[in-house]
C-alpha cells in the first residue's frame, strides 16, 4: 500500500480572496502536516470586488470553526436572502431569486405543480408568497430560525474577509511572503513547477502550487498553458466598473441586480457602506457610457474612485494541471450575476483537500478534480445564460442579440422540459436546485403549459387549505422577525 506522502510544501501564489480562503482552509485542516507559504504583492493588489455570496459560505465558515458574529463584525457583513432581479423580463418589472424552498414539495412533484394547479383554479397567490426567505427579504427582516431553517448567505467586504482569513491562516502556521513573482521555474525533466522566482533573487520551492493570481493566471496559463474555454458567445458581458458609496438607508437583506440596455448594475448593502457596479457588454456599450451611467445612478457619496475591470467569461480547461491547481479568477470567471465566484473558490479548496494525493499526484485524481470543477462551471454557466436568453426585452440591440443567440443544448433541453411539463431536475449535486430554476424561469417569463397530474389528486378544498396554510405560516414567521438592521446590530454586538 502507498504510504501517505503528502505534498508537504504547498505554495499559494496570490493573496486575494482566493489565496487566503485556500491558505486558511489548508492550514486549519492539515495543521503541521503541511507547510503552507503564500506569496502576494501589495504593489499589484487585488481585484477589489466580490461582495455578494451564496448560502454554502455559511457551511465553509463553520468547517473552519469561524464564529459568525466575529466574522460579520470583521467583514462588515449583512445577511443575504436572495437577489432581486429588476427589468430583466421587461423594463419596470422585478422578481426575486431567493434562497430556500418555496411551499412544500411532494416526493413525485415540486411545489410548482401544485401552485400551477391552484392558479388554474383561481386560488393561488403569487408564487413567492409561499417562500419564507423571499417574503422576509421583501419585508427587510431577518432572524436565525431553529434547526437552521433560514437559508441565507452574506453580503461582505471581500478584502476584509481576506484579511480576517489571513489572521487565521498565519496563526495556523501559514508563512506570508511579500514580493512579486517574476518567473515560474519548471523542472526540466518532468515539466512540473519546481519553484517560483521572486524579484530580488528569492526562490520558493514547493511540491504543490496553487495559482491564485487572479486573471493573470501566472502559473496555470503563463507557465503551464492549460488553455481557456471562452464563453463570451453565451455570456457576452465583458466589462464592469465598481464603486463604493456611503449608505443612505439601513441595509436590506438582499442584493439588487438591475438590468439596463446593455447589461446590468448591482447594489450590495454592507453594514458600513454600499457596493455598486455596472456590468456591460462592450460590443453594445462604450466603457465611458457605462461609467457615466453608473455615476448617474449611484446614491450616496462616493468613497473611492471608480474601479474599471475587463474580463472574458469562460473556464480554464484544466484547472488542475501537473502539480498546479488554479483557484479563483485564475480558474475562470462566469460574471457576477448570481454571485458564484467565491463559491467556486470554496468548492475548489474543499476538493483539493478531499483529493490531496497520498503519494505522487495521480492522473486519476487530477482528471476527477477537473471533471467535477468543470461540471460545476458548466451548470452555473447554463443558469446564468437563462437570465439573458429568456426575456421579453427587445428594446435595445443587446437584448435583441441575447434573445436571438444560440444556447447550449443542455439549456435548450431544460427550458423546453419546463415549458412543456413544469418539471426541472437537479443533476449531480448541482449548485442551483429546482427552486432556483423555477423562480428564475418563471421570473424571466416561462409559464409551463402543463403540470404533474398528482397535483390534481387534491380536492379543491384540500388544495385551497394547503396553499392557505403554507402562505399563512410564511406570513406569521416573517411578521415575528425583527428588522434586518436591528438584528445585525444586536447579533454582531452580543458577546
Ligand atoms: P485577485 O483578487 O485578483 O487576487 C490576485 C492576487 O494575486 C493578489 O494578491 C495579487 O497581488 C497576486 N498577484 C498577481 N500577480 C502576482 C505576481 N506577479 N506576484 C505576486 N503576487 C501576484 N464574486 C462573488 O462571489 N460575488 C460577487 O459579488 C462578485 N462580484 C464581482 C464583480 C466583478 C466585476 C468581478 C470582476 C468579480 C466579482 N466576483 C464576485 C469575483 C471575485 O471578485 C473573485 O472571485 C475573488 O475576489 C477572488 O479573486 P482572486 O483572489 O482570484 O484574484
Amino acid at each position: 500500500m502507498t504510504q501517505p506522502h503528502l505534498p508537504r510544501r504547498i505554495v499559494i501564489a496570490g493573496g486575494g480572496t482566493a489565496g487566503w480562503m485556500t491558505a486558511a482552509a489548508i492550514a486549519r485542516t492539515l495543521g503541521p502536516v503541511a507547510q503552507v507559504t503564500l506569496i502576494e504583492s501589495d504593489q499589484i493588489g487585488t481585484i477589489g470586488v466580490g461582495e455578494s455570496t451564496i448560502p454554502p459560505l455559511v457551511a465553509y465558515n463553520r468547517i473552519l470553526g469561524i464564529d459568525e458574529a466575529a466574522f460579520m463584525r470583521a467583514t462588515q457583513a449583512t445577511f443575504k436572502l436572495g437577489i432581486n432581479f429588476e427589468n430583466w423580463r421587461v423594463a419596470g418589472e422585478s422578481y426575486f431569486h431567493s434562497f430556500g424552498g418555496t411551499g412544500k414539495d411532494h416526493w413525485s412533484a415540486g411545489f410548482q405543480h401544485f401552485w400551477l394547479h391552484g392558479r388554474d383554479q383561481g386560488m393561488a397567490h403569487a408564487y413567492g408568497d409561499y417562500c419564507l426567505e423571499l417574503k422576509a427579504a421583501e419585508a427587510g427582516r431577518f432572524a436565525h430560525l431553529p434547526d437552521d431553517r433560514t437559508n441565507y448567505a452574506y453580503q461582505l467586504d471581500s478584502a476584509l474577509y481576506a484579511r480576517f482569513l489571513r489572521g487565521m491562516a498565519e496563526s495556523d502556521g501559514t508563512v506570508r511572503v511579500e514580493g512579486r513573482i517574476a518567473h515560474v521555474e519548471l523542472d526540466s525533466e518532468t515539466g512540473d513547477i519546481a519553484a517560483l522566482l521572486l524579484e530580488g533573487d528569492r526562490r520558493i520551492e514547493g511540491d504543490l502550487f496553487i495559482d491564485c493570481t487572479g486573471f493573470r493566471a501566472l502559473l496555470i496559463e503563463g507557465a503551464l498553458h492549460a488553455g481557456y474555454d471562452d464563453w463570451t458567445h453565451w455570456l457576452p458581458c465583458d466589462g464592469a466598473v465598481a464603486i463604493q458609496t456611503a449608505s443612505v438607508r439601513p441595509p436590506v437583506p438582499y442584493t439588487r441586480a438591475i438590468a439596463h440596455e446593455a447589461g446590468w448594475q448591482w447594489r450590495i448593502p454592507l453594514q458600513h457602506r454600499q457596493g455598486n457596479g455596472i456590468v456591460y457588454c462592450s460590443a453594445f456599450m462604450e466603457p465611458d457610457a457605462a461609467l457615466e451611467r453608473l455615476l448617474a445612478t449611484i446614491e450616496g457619496e462616493a468613497l473611492v474612485r471608480p474601479n474599471p475591470i475587463r474580463f472574458q467569461t469562460g473556464a480554464r480547461r484544466r484547472q488542475w494541471h501537473r502539480n498546479c491547481v488554479a483557484v479563483g479568477l485564475s480558474a475562470g470567471f462566469l460574471e457576477p450575476l448570481e454571485s458564484t465566484s467565491i463559491h467556486l473558490i470554496q468548492r475548489a479548496v474543499l476538493r483539493i483537500l478531499r483529493m490531496l494525493p497520498a503519494g505522487p499526484v495521480s492522473v486519476r485524481d487530477i482528471d476527477e478534480f477537473n471533471d467535477q470543477q468543470m461540471t460545476d462551471m458548466v451548470q452555473i454557466r447554463d443558469f446564468l445564460i437563462l437570465h439573458y436568453k429568456v426575456t421579453d426585452r427587445r428594446d435595445s440591440p443587446f437584448w435583441r442579440h441575447c434573445a436571438a443567440m444560440a444556447v447550449p443544448d443542455s439549456l435548450t433541453h431544460r427550458l423546453a422540459l419546463f415549458r412543456e411539463t413544469g418539471r426541472v431536475f437537479r443533476k449531480n449535486e448541482e449548485l442551483f436546485a429546482e427552486n432556483s430554476w423555477v423562480q428564475v424561469m418563471m421570473g424571466q417569463g416561462i409559464l409551463p403549459q402543463s403540470y404533474h397530474p398528482v397535483a390534481a389528486k387534491l380536492r379543491p378544498e384540500e388544495l385551497a387549505h394547503l396553499l392557505q396554510s403554507l402562505r399563512d405560516q410564511v406570513a406569521r414567521t416573517v411578521d415575528a422577525m425583527p428588522s434586518h438592521a436591528d438584528y445585525i446590530a444586536r447579533y454582531c454586538n452580543a458577546q
